[in-house]
């Protein structure tokens, strides 16, 4: 196979959900129809002493190597699948967002009897402001939850995105039934079996069973009014991802899993060209190239070792190769490279457009530094920075350790371990997160890697906001909207919550504040 026809066969994406939509439960699914686990098995491992195929982080710790995102990949129907995890719960960090600048593609798993939650949400708006291709699974349709066009609604006005469903539910709950599949024409029947059943919308005659349900005709009804007013299918808009493609099904049971999955690679893209500072790169390109989107420290002392995740853009990786970095110049030969599956780490012979390594970092590596081949050391556009929530006040213990604190705090800033800020008139350092772990490993890392015990002070949950330099009155501000400077020496307003932010904007209506997240 040429470059081409490898990189053409990547389907390398995200699923983001809310903790408990159903995502472990989905990816293992994913894995049993790449032949990747034997059996199901139950959803959390952990608990039963089985294998938790999905729970990375947690057989990462028992590895050694700990704290964020990992990989799966395996061959499906001539594809070849990539899937990246991105950690919930209290693993929520800003890896969590920088994933998903690596993925072609993303699964949005939506619990049907709670529809969009708050990991979700803000999940999303990272997609939708960098135009990543949405796919939706409604799931759990097995157990009583929203009504369909309810959720459809939701989805639509909260997130601002169109829908087109491409399946149809009939019923829930008890009455479950199955789906309508409209993209394949074809009923697919809910029987309980693992094994999805069938029917041809034009045979649909020959079983009055079904037909004659009310439950089928109250959907069939409501089908036809998605059919008359809804949006029709539109493959750029879903490409632009301004339109999103809904299914319904449960992961559990499993049902519906296998016609979402089959659709899904049918239409999520491959590896798209990339921008850098030599234009575009076309993932068939020759020359091997890739960006770091996250270092994985190890927190396990006797292993010092760390690794960095490389995506690839373009050409043909093969382990020994030599690279530039392209910040530095220098050169370095990738000869510890690991692709990730379900059950352990294994050595990469090669890897193309598409594929997440793993390569030893000899502490060298920054996030969102890029690795060439070839004559031009180009870099692809920085990765963005993502607003953090969490903000505290960190000061060394032993103010005879000022050097390497301040060595420490600036070398894990320009990693991305977490991010700084300084008091507008003092010389208060405020780190800002977006999870909890973050602060975990900045002060695990400062102790073992610069030997400096730390002191963090939490000033809470806070809504950051910039603000224009020339609007900057100090009158305006006191503990309650904090006024803080970022790296760049930018000044920002911290909130205190959202109704000091709403008091501010009121009172001062000629301020123009940006959220770092603002979709639109
Ligand atoms: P995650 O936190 O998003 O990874 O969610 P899990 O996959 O761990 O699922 C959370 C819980 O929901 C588990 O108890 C699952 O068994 C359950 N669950 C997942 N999918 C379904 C489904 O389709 N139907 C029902 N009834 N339960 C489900």
């Amino acid at each position: 196979m040429t470059i081409k026809d490898e990189m053409k066969r990547r389907r390398t994406f995200a699923i983001i959900s809310h903790p408990d939509a159903g995502k472990t439960t989905m990816t293992e699914k994913m894995l049993l129809f790449g032949n990747m686990i034997r059996s199901a098995g139950t959803v959390k491992g952990k608990k039963s002493g089985k294998f938790a195929t999905s729970d990375w982080m947690e057989i990462e710790k028992q590895r050694g190597i700990s704290v964020t995102s990992s990989v799966m990949n395996f061959p499906y129907k001539g594809y070849q699948i990539n899937i990246l995890d991105t950690p919930g719960h209290e693993d929520f960090s800003e890896d969590t967002y920088r994933t998903l600048t690596a993925v072609d593609s993303v699964v949005m798993v939506i619990d049907g009897t709670k529809g969009i939650e708050a990991q979700t949400l803000k999940l999303f708006k990272v997609c939708k402001m960098r135009g990543i291709p949405i796919f939706t699974f409604i799931n759990k349709m097995d157990r009583e939850g929203r009504e369909s066009l309810d959720l459809m609604e939701e989805i639509e006005s909260t997130l601002n995105i169109e829908t087109y469903p491409m399946t149809w539910p009939v019923g829930m709950g008890k009455r479950f039934m199955g789906v309508f599949d409209r993209e394949n024409e074809q009923f697919v029947q809910y029987t309980g079996n693992e094994e999805e059943t069938y029917i041809p919308f034009s045979e649909l005659d020959q079983h009055p069973e079904l037909t004659n349900h009310p439950t089928y005709q109250e959907s069939l009804d409501e089908l036809m009014l998605v059919d008359e007013a809804g949006d029709g299918f539109d493959l750029d808009k879903v490409m632009k991802g301004d339109q999103t493609p809904v299914f319904f099904g449960s992961a559990l049971a499993p049902f519906g899993v296998e016609t979402f999955f089959n659709t899904f690679i049918n239409y999520a893209p491959e590896p798209a060209p990339r921008h850098s500072t030599e234009g575009v790169v076309t993932p068939d390109n020759e020359e091997f190239s890739g960006f770091i989107f996250k270092i994985q420290a190890n927190m396990n002392p006797q292993h010092r070792d760390r690794v960095a995740f490389v995506r690839i853009c373009s050409g043909k990786f093969e382990r020994g190769m030599n690279v530039n970095l392209s910040r530095t110049g220098k050169t370095f030969k990738l000869a510890q490279s690991q692709q990730f599956v379900a059950s352990s780490s294994s050595t990469v012979e090669e890897g193309y457009a598409g594929d997440i390594i793993g390569i030893y970092d000899p502490n060298v590596y920054r996030i969102g530094d890029t690795l060439v081949t070839g004559k031009n050391n180009f870099e692809y556009d920085e990765l963005p920075q993502f607003p953090p929530e969490l903000f505290k006040k960190v000061t060394a213990k032993n103010v005879m350790k000022s050097k390497q604190f301040k060595k420490g705090l600036e070398q894990l800033v320009q990693e991305g371990a977490i991010q700084l800020f300084k008091h507008y008139h003092f010389e208060d350092y405020i780190i800002g997160a977006v999870g909890e772990l973050q602060y975990e490993v900045f002060d695990y890392r400062m102790k073992n890697e610069y030997n400096v015990d730390i002191e963090l002070t939490s000033i809470g949950e806070r809504i950051p906001r910039w603000i224009p330099e020339e609007q900057v009155d100090q009158s305006m501000f006191d503990d309650r909207n904090m006024l803080v400077l970022d790296r760049e020496q930018k000044p920002l307003v911290l909130f205190k919550n959202d109704f000091s932010l709403r008091w501010f904007q009121d009172k001062y209506k000629d301020i123009e504040l940006i959220d770092l997240f603002e979709v639109n």
